[in-house]
């Protein structure tokens, strides 16, 4: 599994550039350039509940992906193999403003 930083900090399991999801999709079957990728299980945090709670699950260094980007070097067959990756998006109010910054095209 990747380790995975996140900028995305308006993600709802965003904690501390981690992701606390447990697991993610990355989407962009099309895919020939990073930004057209996105993190498609983004979800924007409402509200005031920027708070480094663990109640809602804590962020891990290490989480599978899975990957539609099917072009990027570091996707065998639809699961990312990169050692580490980055999700970029620190002012994302949807899933279409973030990306995977680590995409490498074929
Ligand atoms: S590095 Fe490539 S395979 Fe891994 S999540 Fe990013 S786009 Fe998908």
């Amino acid at each position: 599994m990747p380790a995975l930083r996140c900028s995305a900090i308006t993600c709802v399991y965003n904690k501390e550039e981690l992701c606390s999801k447990g697991d993610i999709l990355v989407t962009g079957d099309a895919a020939n350039m990073a930004d057209q990728t996105s993190c498609g299980s983004f979800q924007e945090r409402k509200g005031d509940s920027m708070t480094n709670s663990c109640a809602d699950g804590c962020g891990c260094e290490t989480i599978q992906v899975d990957c539609e980007a099917c072009r990027c070097v570091y996707n065998d067959d639809r699961k990312c193999i990169a050692s580490q990756i980055g999700i970029a998006g620190s002012n994302a109010t949807s899933s279409q403003q973030t990306m995977c910054g680590t995409f490498h095209c074929k």
